[in-house]
């Protein structure tokens, strides 16, 4: 049994302290219940910036920010790091890596992790960045294939080392490919002059028509014409369907030679086992109705990424975006309280601000539910909401710092290669 101190509180388990999480769970101080936040790091990530960390521009500890000094000040909250591994409803309880767990609302906001749409060999060999520990291992990759293209003599042995290739066009792609082209741009010639930069190929490679399907055709179309600029090569209408002895086999039947494949195409919801199946939706989506509870219980909850809520607008559910997990959460916190107090419950709506992308320095895309605008001021507008969100006052002054730094000097410093692995090998 997990040792939390008792309370006269009722208690409310939140699994996940991702952007739901985390804002429920602020939101909840003076609520009267006895808050209990699981999960299996010890910091909450800015996933917007994992492909920063990914291309040496970020450190991971300023995209990262610990759970417990967040919640230093909170009275009867308790934070345990631990794996949730299975929900019993009818006992209300819950089976972690550190025990049992009684609750008496339960709230999931687990997220969701990567899908490989049952491809195994693209899911043993590419390179996700669904977490700051796959982004740094990002980085280890990355760097070291330079490296290990230094240790060739011809252009075909070197091929598969300068060949990068990322699988999937939203915006994750777009980013993680502006970066790498930037790399290859302002870094690579400097660091590596012994390699012959035009052999180095930047590949995008999307399913469908388009890249970033949910905007307007102008605005993926702008998309792919900075991608353009910067040298990546974009392939539209064409799916993965392998990856073996590093070749990508591709749906027109042509490959790529490539040691080295990043996917950001698709996720899955973090299933943790013990709900009735009739509330798990497709991609393992829990279905929940308009006041986030879960379909066929009185006293649990889904937000952000984990949970399906039909709306008019949106009758396949949400969009699995940071903002939709932060007012869902909002509206919760009031609901759960209003709960306590017998009132009625308040009807959750999404209020869509729009949606923003970047491809590199000055090339950036925002589209706002009235207006959309492209370019430098776009760049601005992006840096400064994600500026914004960002957990904590240091860690906006580093990223502040590190981007001014390399907007004027073309430059990173982050580009070590810091692999664990390596020390138990030497041992
Ligand atoms: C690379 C990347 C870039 C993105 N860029 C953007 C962007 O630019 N704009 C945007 O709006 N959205 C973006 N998103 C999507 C956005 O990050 C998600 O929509 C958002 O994080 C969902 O919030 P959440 O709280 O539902 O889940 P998460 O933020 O994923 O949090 C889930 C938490 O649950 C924990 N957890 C999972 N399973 C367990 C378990 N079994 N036991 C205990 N703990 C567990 C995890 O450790 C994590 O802390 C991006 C996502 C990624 C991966």
């Amino acid at each position: 049994m997990i040792n939390i101190p008792p309370s006269n509180n009722k208690r409310v388990v939140i699994i996940g302290c991702g952007f739901a999480g985390l804002k429920l769970a602020r939101k909840l101080k003076h609520s009267g219940l006895q808050v209990v936040i699981i999960d299996k790091f010890n910091y909450h990530q800015f996933q917007p910036l994992f492909y920063q960390v990914a291309t040496a521009g970020l450190e991971p500890s300023s995209i990262s920010f610990p759970l417990r000094k967040i919640f230093q000040h909170y009275h009867d909250y308790f934070i345990r790091l631990a794996e949730v591994q299975r929900i019993e409803p009818d006992k209300q309880q819950l089976w972690t890596t550190s025990g049992l767990l009684g609750y008496d609302y339960l709230v999931l906001a687990q997220g969701a992790g990567n899908s490989f749409f049952g491809m195994k060999n693209l899911e043993l060999g590419s390179k996700p960045m669904k977490s700051v520990a796959e982004a740094l291992n990002l980085r280890n990759n990355l760097l070291r294939n330079f490296e290990d293209a230094l240790a060739f003599h011809s252009d075909e042995e070197r091929e598969k080392f300068l060949n990068l290739v990322v699988v999937g066009g939203g915006p994750t792609g777009l980013e993680v490919s502006g970066a790498l082209a930037e790399m290859k741009r302002y870094i690579l010639p400097k660091d590596f002059p012994e390699l012959d930069q035009s052999k180095i190929t930047i590949h995008l490679v999307e399913a469908s028509g388009r890249l970033i399907p949910s905007l307007s055709e102008k605005s993926s179309g702008k998309a792919k014409e900075f991608l353009h600029r910067l040298g990546v090569k974009v392939l539209l209408n064409t799916a993965v369907k392998d990856y073996h002895d590093d070749l990508l086999e591709l749906s027109d039947g042509t490959t790529i030679h490539s040691n080295l494949v990043l996917w950001t195409a698709g996720i899955a919801g973090n299933k943790i086992p013990g709900l009735k199946s009739g509330s798990i939706g497709p991609g393992n989506r829990i279905f929940v109705d308009r006041n986030n509870r879960v379909e066929g219980y009185s006293n649990i909850f889904a937000l952000g990424d984990i949970a399906l809520m039909k709306e008019d607008r949106f009758p396949n559910g949400h969009p699995q975006v940071a903002p939709v997990a932060i007012q869902q959460a909002s509206l919760l916190a009031g609901n759960l309280k209003r709960l306590l107090t017998g009132q009625p419950l308040v009807p959750f709506s999404y209020v869509d601000k729009g949606t923003m992308a970047t491809v590199g320095r000055n090339l950036a895309i925002v589209e706002l539910p009235y207006a959309r605008f492209y370019g430098t001021f776009a760049w601005f507008v992006w840096m400064f909401v994600h500026l914004m969100s960002i957990v904590g006052t240091r860690n906006r002054f580093i990223i502040f710092f590190n981007w001014f730094w390399s907007y004027i000097t073309y430059d990173q410093s982050l580009r070590l290669i810091i692999d664990p692995e390596e020390n138990k090998k030497e041992q």
